[in-house]
């Protein structure tokens, strides 16, 4: 029997607001356990709140960007129900009348192609405190800092195919939210955690299976583990006679498993009604026009016009239109060496590399766009060769230089060029070396190419690596044969 996968994505993004999205309580991460939460995040007798605006334009941004349709009018409702870090008793969200209705985002998988996603909606609401386990012996502490931080959550239709395009679906969120400047995206410090609905069925049938849904997954490799488990076991349990029953579980990333928590509850345990405390959200039609305005250019616009108007691969242009931040470093050093295609190598390379070693992101480059692109051009340019790029690049990256041609002039990397010292250079080579010369003149015409290695590395180390590769390689290829 061949199976197919479903897949429906619920994506909680923590909106960058700088108070909650009910109170004036500071949202800031890592505080003191309980210093942050006021009386109206707890739900005190007596308080009232008031809806921060920055969460609305935030989440109409994000609704713009995903060509939503804007709700003019939306609803708090409060989902009732009892938990330790829940001190109001009930989550103020939007339950009937969420702010962004229907809208879709476009996915790129790795082969470049592209598929769109439907989104259903996308609701604000506020975050809950936090259960901490690890530190209390027999108890549990309760920290009730993030209570009341806003979330957009984001509810994907069951468009996805496969784990790759539940990644592929959560990168596109990522991007967009960044680029907006709505969050921070840090999955690790729970910015954007998604609870991810699983099911299976027979291909070529219509009707979905009964799903799971894996609650709180913080990083894109998890989303894609928790579902292969999760498909796996969906499968195995329906093939040995059984069937899937609809819950909520709980992906461990030790065991690479997910477990059940509990059986799923309906909307009707949670006695949703309007909050009697918050009025409608209505939203006119230049207030919508004055937020459209704002927007960046986003992620499917920049990719776009990267693989279009540079000529990058769709590889290449997903890859840096991914982040923000790459992009536009990316757009400085195109601006600067002129050519797109090196600008990108050089970036996804060479800077992604050192970057990743030493733990840094693109933000806190110790090389700046405008370096490396003055790096690039000086070998477009051809006063360097590649290897001496690589000596430049380091030397900048470590702060030896502030430009490209300060270092190439301290350092005396100057590409030679001069045909006449790359000769005198290669004659001296020749004669120190008869033996290989000799080996050289001995073997067979089609092994020749293989030997010249030899040459060129002893030439290329004469010259310090500034000699012209090419130009040793023509050269020599010539002076060896006419030895012959
Ligand atoms: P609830 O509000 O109870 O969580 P929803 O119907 O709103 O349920 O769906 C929540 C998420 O589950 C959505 O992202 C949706 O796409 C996804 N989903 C719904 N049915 C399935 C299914 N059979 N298989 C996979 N995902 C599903
Ligand atoms: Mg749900």
């Amino acid at each position: 029997m061949q199976w197919e996968t479903v897949i429906g994505l619920e994506v909680h993004v923590q909106l960058a607001t700088r108070s909650k999205i009910f109170s004036g309580a500071s949202t800031a991460f890592g505080a003191e356990p309980n210093t942050q939460a006021c009386a109206v995040d707890l739900g005190l007798p007596g308080v009232l709140p008031v809806l921060n605006e920055q969460a609305v334009a935030m989440a109409v941004q994000f609704g713009l960007a995903v060509h939503a349709v804007i709700a003019e009018v939306s609803v708090f409702d409060r989902k009732n129900y009892f938990y330790p870090d829940l001190p109001k008793g009930y989550q103020t969200s939007q339950m009937y009348h969420p702010i962004v209705g229907p809208g879709d985002v476009e996915i790129t998988l790795e082969d470049g192609s592209t598929k769109r996603i439907r989104i259903h909606h996308a609701h604000l609401e506020e975050d809950a405190g936090k259960s901490l386990h690890e530190d209390f012996h027999g108890m549990t502490g309760i920290d009730l800092n993030r209570a009341g931080t806003p979330l957009l959550e984001i509810v994907s239709e069951p468009d996805m195919r496969s784990a790759k395009e539940a990644a592929a679906y959560l990168k596109a969120i990522h991007s967009i939210v960044t680029y907006l400047g709505i969050s921070d995206g840090n999955m690790a410090e729970g910015s954007m955690r998604c609870d991810v609905n699983v099911s299976v069925r027979p291909k070529g049938q219509e009707a979905f299976g009964t799903r799971a849904e894996i609650k709180n997954v913080n990083s894109f490799r998890f989303v894609e583990r928790a579902i292969a488990f999760e498909v796996e076991r969906q499968i195995e349990l329906i093939e040995d006679g059984g069937s899937v029953v609809q819950e909520t579980r709980l992906f461990d990333p030790d065991r690479d498993e997910t477990r059940s928590m509990r059986t799923k509850e309906e909307a009707n345990d949670y006695r949703y009604f309007p909050c009697p405390d918050l009025l409608p959200v209505v939203l006119d039609q230049a207030y919508l026009d004055h937020l459209r305005g704002q927007l960046p250019e986003l992620p499917a616009d920049k990719r776009e016009r990267f693989q279009n108007e540079l000529g990058l691969s769709a590889y290449d242009a997903n890859v840096i239109s991914a982040s923000r931040d790459m992009a536009e470093f990316f757009e400085a050093v195109h601006s600067e060496c002129g050519d797109a295609k090196q600008a990108a190598n050089w970036v996804q390379g060479e800077l992604s590399g050192a970057l990743n070693r030493e733990n840094l992101s693109i933000a806190n480059s110790p090389i700046s766009a405008r370096q490396l692109g003055e790096l690039i051009s000086r070998v477009l340019d051809d006063t360097i060769n590649g290897k001496a790029a690589k000596e430049v690049f380091q030397a900048l990256w470590n702060g030896q230089g502030k430009s490209a041609d300060e270092v190439i002039d301290a350092k005396g990397l100057k590409q030679v060029t001069d045909t006449g010292a790359i000769e005198a250079m290669i004659d001296q080579v020749i004669a120190d070396s008869p033996a290989q010369v000799a080996q050289y003149r001995d073997s067979e015409p089609e092994k020749r190419g293989k030997m010249i290695g030899y040459f060129v590395g002893q030439v290329m180390k004469a010259s310090r690596g500034t000699a012209n590769p090419q130009q040793v390689n023509g050269l020599l290829k010539e002076k060896l044969d006419a030895l012959l």
